[in-house]
């Protein structure tokens, strides 16, 4: 066994109401000032007024900023430090999906220390602790709650930017699977599947560990086991606690076993053509699994078996049943059929050609060849490989 380290700094509080404790944990931060950071959806539901309201209950101020879209860009960044600055906040609360936990952690960053968030692109380039930050995720989910990283999508450049650094991990945590009852079925298949993903490439990862594997293990079990479950009814509150969970347990393992080719390959497809992230790594999970199968010793036997309802046994097992297990568990969740029609899907002006996807690849694919996620994939990649990758999931 090769040498392994991990450590977890962070307060996380999980359960079914836990939206509550948001006075008592801001408290314990000495926060007397929030900027909630969130969503339009979450703001039209009411919820942003609920988290203020718990604030005030405990007499710390709290100014908003939602105006924030899929994939958000530097300019929205931008926007909401100028918004932090101008409030006079002294800590951010992290609440919705994936993208205003990005932005929250961004802002955390740039609000602190300056410039712009692309001073900060790559591996930790942030000097010091950030604005203090409280997360609570509305989605299962991208595990950004217990990430050190913020994706930023550059539109000057087509590309989304990573910002990697254990400064920027949130110091409090709240999940509370109650908030994620309200969402879309589209939008609980393609965040669950994204969860799912996380645990898969951290499990098959080469930075995998004893300590990242028991994490996405339990990870693939729970939101395996659940996920059809919590699409077909969100108000089932067993499910999403499951899917809450094995997101917040997939988040952990990746950040120390990273990630692999699907999320290397799927950030181009959503900086190119707005394809949702969870979708995007969807369409693109079966043709990795394939090609991953090559390097397979006994893993994909254990991630079958989590997303089947019946088991199988080493002495009948394939590789290829389980590509053939991870389409049917997509189609089962409404997730498109291949990478051609989720990119139609998401175009906000009609159809997009072939053509026109052909000319995009070669860029995409240099573009995967940048993510550090690729280092670590069970099967080595070349951007060869990868284009052809992109070519078979169209
Ligand atoms: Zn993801």
């Amino acid at each position: 066994m090769e040498t392994f380290n991990f450590s977890e700094p962070q307060d996380i509080t999980v359960g079914k109401g836990s939206l509550s404790k948001l006075p008592e944990i801001a408290k314990k931060l000495g926060g007397k000032h929030a900027l909630i950071i969130s969503g339009p959806h979450l703001e039209k539901m009411g919820l942003v007024k609920k988290a203020a309201d718990y604030l005030a209950s405990v007499d710390i101020k709290a100014d908003t900023f939602t105006d924030i879209e899929a994939n958000p860009s530097v300019t929205t960044v931008e926007k909401a430090t100028a918004k932090y600055l101008e409030s006079g906040a002294d800590f951010i609360v992290a609440f919705g999906g994936g993208s205003p936990m990005d932005v929250a952690k961004a802002v955390g960053v740039v609000a602190k220390y300056g410039g712009s968030v692309t001073d900060y692109e790559g591996a930790h380039k942030v000097p010091g602790p950030i604005v203090p930050l409280i997360a609570i995720p509305t989605t299962a989910g991208t595990g950004s709650e217990v990430t050190a990283f913020s994706v930023i999508t550059d539109h000057s450049r087509n590309y989304k930017l990573t910002v990697f650094s254990y400064e920027i991990l949130p110091k409090y945590a709240i999940l509370d699977a109650e908030l994620i009852t309200t969402a879309p079925a589209s939008v609980a298949a393609a965040c669950g599947i994204d969860a799912f993903i996380h645990a898969e490439e951290a499990y098959v990862s080469t930075a995998a560990s004893p300590f990242s594997d028991a994490l996405a293990e339990k990870a693939m079990a729970l939101i395996g086991k659940n996920i059809r479950r919590f699409v077909a009814n969100r108000n089932d509150i067993e499910a999403a606690e499951a899917m809450m969970t094995g997101s917040l347990f997939a988040g952990i393992a990746f950040s120390f076993a990273r990630l692999g080719n699907v999320h290397a390959m799927s950030h181009p497809v959503s900086a190119f053509f707005d394809v949702p992230h969870g979708v995007a790594n969807a369409v693109l999970l079966p043709v990795i699994a394939e090609y991953n199968a090559l390097a397979d010793h006994g893993k994909y036997l254990t991630i079958y078996n989590d997303i089947r309802p019946i088991s199988a046994y080493a002495d009948e097992f394939e590789p290829m049943m389980l590509v053939d297990a991870i389409r049917e568990l997509c189609t089962d969740i409404g997730i498109p059929e291949n990478l051609t029609i989720a990119i139609n899907n998401a175009s906000k002006n009609g159809t997009v050609t072939k053509e026109e996807i052909e000319s995009r690849i070669e860029p995409m694919a240099v573009d995967a060849m940048k993510s550090g996620n690729i280092a670590v994939n069970p099967r080595a990649s070349r951007q060869c490989d990868i284009e052809m990758l992109y070519r078979k999931a169209l």
